[in-house]
């Protein structure tokens, strides 16, 4: 056997599979894992990282940060794999094709886009490389129901980026209330054709909109039921807010009933989408006890003042960011609701990675340190160090990440990591070998000091980097070493989903 090109010594090795938890090495030869064990011999790159842990890279199922920029700040908070789910993207080649063209520093892959599909067959909007996504979500045109036609049109669309490898279908529906309940069921049976999971940003609560065409939350497990197909609720937390108990109790029955059903959360209590979406008109903002102030304009950080200008910002920039004061994750009860998504049994962490937004012009997307100016959500920069703390750390005290809080360690590393690799393994054999710290798998690897671990974006100073992962590789190749982002690397490869 060849001798391994890097030797990890003696740190803390958890594996989330197999529950190992031990003082061990690990070897890595090109792009893989070749051993764990004790005493392995040198390599030429021989790192000491005792008092560390060494476990698998993070996989965040629901990125909308897809440029390198951002992604160089999801890489600093653990994150090995991240994937544009729910949004989506079509078609789903020229998403692979441009992103293996510049390259990118972690494993990246696309499902398709039933937004966009819909964008272009129901309100007639040519879907090109430079759309603003956002900014037509917003449009009446898109939130009409679609007639049999266009239906034909949008399932024709998803089908075949699904013959290119798809992971998935994505769903905005919150973002079409008019979309008619018989369409996403007909495309939840065209994702249970193909064997592959969507994922749903689900439509509004009946208790937030009584006149809803249907409750978001029965509409997803009823498409599980009645279809078959994997249903992937979306941000859970930030969909259900103060009703997040019912919608999990009806999650969990489908769930015991034997429905496909899979659930992910964001340790955020603010959201942050385009300004122009249907749920923020500034009549709608009482269906979520919102007044216009809860509402920051991100690109300038002003604070909407009025409902007048609310209506000024949406019709000047619908798909400028904002941020949504949805609950406060400083208060203690607001807290406990956001606990509850992230604690309900095997819900796993995903970010909802947000676009870095530049004033003006956008600087050199190779440059680091980031310039200065952008803008997002912290969620982008600090998600999983922020699930580690308050998952995994004396909530009470703030105290370092450790065995103590609501899941301990090993439990949250599970969530983000293993259980993204297996939610999605049926239809992307890529990741089986993804999510693991064992021989065989792919070196898609982090270590932190538990200790330092911290999360240090805010919604004020959003594109600070988390502190802690000392080095993270991707396939093999350095990503972060040392604390520091590795500028050259881009070792990302393209996950899809197999062909059937
Ligand atoms: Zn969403």
């Amino acid at each position: 056997m060849n001798s391994p090109d890097i030797v990890l010594r003696g740190g803390r090795v958890i594996d989330p599979e197999t529950g190992l938890d031990e003082v061990r090495d690990v070897a890595i030869t090109g792009q893989q894992i070749t051993a764990v064990g004790n005493g392995l011999l040198p390599a030429p790159v021989d790192l000491d990282v005792s008092g560390q842990v060494v476990t698998a890279g993070f996989i965040d199922l629901h990125s909308h940060t897809n440029e390198i920029p951002g992604l160089r700040l999801r890489v600093l908070d653990g994150v090995t794999t991240a994937l544009e789910l729910e949004a989506g993207a079509t078609p789903v080649e020229h998403a692979y094709r441009d992103a293996a063209a510049e390259g990118r520093p972690v494993n990246f892959g696309f499902a398709t886009s039933w937004a966009l599909a819909r964008l272009e067959a129901v309100a007639g909007i040519a879907v090109t490389d430079n759309l603003d996504f956002l900014g037509n979500v917003a449009s009446p045109a898109f939130q009409q129901p679609a007639s049999a036609a266009q239906l034909g049109a949008i399932l024709d669309r998803l089908a075949a980026d699904l013959s290119a490898g798809a992971i998935g279908i994505g769903l905005l529906l919150g973002y079409s209330p008019g979309t008619d309940p018989d369409e996403y069921l007909r495309v939840a049976a065209l994702a249970a054709q193909a064997g592959v999971p969507t994922f749903t940003h689900a439509r509004d609560l009946a208790e937030l909109v009584p006149d809803t065409l249907i409750d978001g939350a029965e509409e997803i497990v009823r498409a599980a039921g009645q279809t078959g197909a994997h249903m992937h609720y979306c941000h859970i937390n930030s969909t259900s807010l103060r009703h997040i108990d019912r919608v999990l109790e009806l999650v969990g029955r489908a769930q015991a009933a034997g429905s496909r059903i899979s659930t992910e959360a964001y340790p955020y209590g603010c959201g942050m989408t385009g300004i122009g979406a249907a749920f923020l008109a500034p009549e709608r903002l009482p269906e979520r006890e919102l007044t216009p102030p809860d509402l920051t304009y991100a690109p300038t950080g002003e604070r909407v003042a009025s409902a007048e200008r609310l209506r000024e910002l949406r019709a000047a920039d619908p798909g400028g960011l904002a941020i949504i004061r949805l609950m406060d994750e400083d208060d203690p009860a607001d807290r406990a609701l956001l606990l509850r998504s992230l604690t309900f049994p095997d819900a796993i962490v995903a970010s909802d990675a947000m676009p870095l937004t530049w004033p003006g012009r956008v600087p050199d997307r190779m440059a680091w340190p980031l310039p200065a100016g952008a803008v997002t959500h912290p969620r982008t920069a600090g998600t999983f160090a922020r699930a580690l703390r308050m998952l995994a750390s004396d909530a009470g005290s703030g105290g370092p990440v450790g065995e103590y809080g609501p899941l301990g360690l090993t439990e949250t590393l599970r969530r983000s990591s293993l259980l993204p690799a297996r939610l999605l393994q049926a239809s992307v054999p890529a990741m089986r070998r993804k999510g693991r710290l064992q021989p065989g798998c792919d070196a898609d690897i982090v270590i932190f000091d538990p200790a330092a671990v911290a999360d240090r974006a805010t919604y004020a100073q959003s594109t600070r980097t988390s502190t802690g992962f000392s080095h993270v590789l991707v396939n093999g190749t350095f990503v972060v070493r040392d604390g520091g982002l590795v500028t050259s690397a881009l070792p990302g490869q393209p996950l899809r989903a197999r062909p059937r």
